[in-house]
């Protein structure tokens, strides 16, 4: 049985955690809870999945579904998803959601795996001690021995913390796209029709109604995934301005005649892969040369939490190979 450090409890990590079952496991994340990206926000009464939304039916995701089935917290529901808002081209869309918000997924995985588990720890340093083992340090803690570490964070951070131990190739570098998110609910029903769509302004990628996932919502919500060009160029805008012209597109689109009671921001900086790893360099992980220093996420494979799930499951298959 060895010590394994996962740095990181988004899909990524707990797939590791999940697939490296009998090992001892200790599981660091910088956030109070599991998940990362996969988010759910809640505000009083207001709730918003505001990272990922739904897993695709059509993923690559045959372990994951396993998984899911078994802990048997997500459906399959069929929407009315409008590809293209001017054409108005509706198709009704099977996805897989959680049955009470998105993280319930994350949660419900970490809660069944038996790790130690330490929140709020953001790793900011690794070293290797005289034993040949690996020490973690937080801004107020250390924590020793650890045979291999799993780092499962955005590629940028991990080459940073990695760097003691990995060089990475300048000509492989994954790149990411930001998104912000603009979360809206509204007192009274606008009926509106669709539950979700792409393309609905040149500068709004993606919005989703919140009721069909948290049915004892009492106002109607809507997330609004500003596009990454255009979050791209407006970094530095301020939350008002960008809540207003999120507002404005999505009014004016559905020709909403009240305003919303509740408008907040979220800015993810490292929202989804453009650039895979794997498409660069056809490698599924990054490694020390003495294969104790790993580096993973869904940036090795694509942009979707199946991937992520995936990047996990091929490392693990890998140290198993190893014989860790
Ligand atoms: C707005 C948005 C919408 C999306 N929509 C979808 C969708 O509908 N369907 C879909 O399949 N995918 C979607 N995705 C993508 C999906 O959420 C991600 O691909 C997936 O969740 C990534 O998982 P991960 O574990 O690789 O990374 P993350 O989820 O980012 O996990 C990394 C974890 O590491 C922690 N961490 C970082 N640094 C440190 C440190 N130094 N020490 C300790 N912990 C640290 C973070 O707190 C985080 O919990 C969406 C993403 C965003 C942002």
């Amino acid at each position: 049985m060895k010590n394994i450090a996962i740095i990181g409890a988004g899909m990524t990590g707990l797939s590791l955690a999940y697939n490296l079952q009998g090992n001892n496991i200790s599981i660091f994340d910088k956030s109070w809870r599991p998940g990362g990206r996969v988010s759910t926000r809640k505000h009083g009464d207001l709730l918003f999945d505001h990272g990922a939304h739904y897993l695709s039916v059509n993923h690559n995701v045959n372990q994951l579904k396993q998984v899911l089935i078994k802990i048997n917290i997500t459906k399959v529901i069929e929407i009315n998803f409008l590809t293209n808002f001017k054409e108005k081209k509706s198709i009704k869309k099977k996805i897989i959601i959680s049955k009470n918000g998105m993280n319930l997924i994350p949660n419900t995985i970490h809660q069944s795996l038996n790790v130690n588990s330490y929140f709020n720890s953001k790793i900011i340093k690794i070293i290797k001690n005289k034993n040949n083992l690996f020490n973690l340090y937080t801004e107020n803690d250390e924590y020793k021995n650890f045979d291999l570490i799993l780092i499962c964070i955005p590629y940028l951070q991990a080459k940073e913390l990695s760097s003691n131990f990995i060089n990475v190739s300048d000509n492989h570098e994954p790149i990411y796209e930001p998104i912000y998110t603009v979360m809206l609910s509204y007192e009274n029903s606008n009926n509106i029709e669709i539950d979700g769509g792409l393309n609905l302004d040149k500068n709004v990628a993606f919005y989703m109604k919140q009721n069909f996932k948290f049915p004892e919502l009492k106002n109607e919500n809507w997330v609004v995934n500003m596009s990454s060009e255009y979050t791209e160029k407006n970094l530095n805008i301020n939350n008002y301005d960008l809540e207003k012209y999120a507002q404005s597109i999505f009014e004016k689109s559905f020709k909403i005649k009240q305003s919303p009671t509740f408008i907040k921001t979220h800015r993810w900086l490292y929202a989804q892969t453009k650039t895979s790893y794997n498409h660069l360099s056809k490698k599924n992980w990054i490694s020390s040369k003495d294969n104790k220093v790993f580096l993973t996420g869904d940036w090795v494979l694509g942009k979707s939490l199946s991937d992520a799930w995936n990047a996990g499951l091929k490392l693990s298959h890998y140290l198993k190979i190893l014989d860790i």
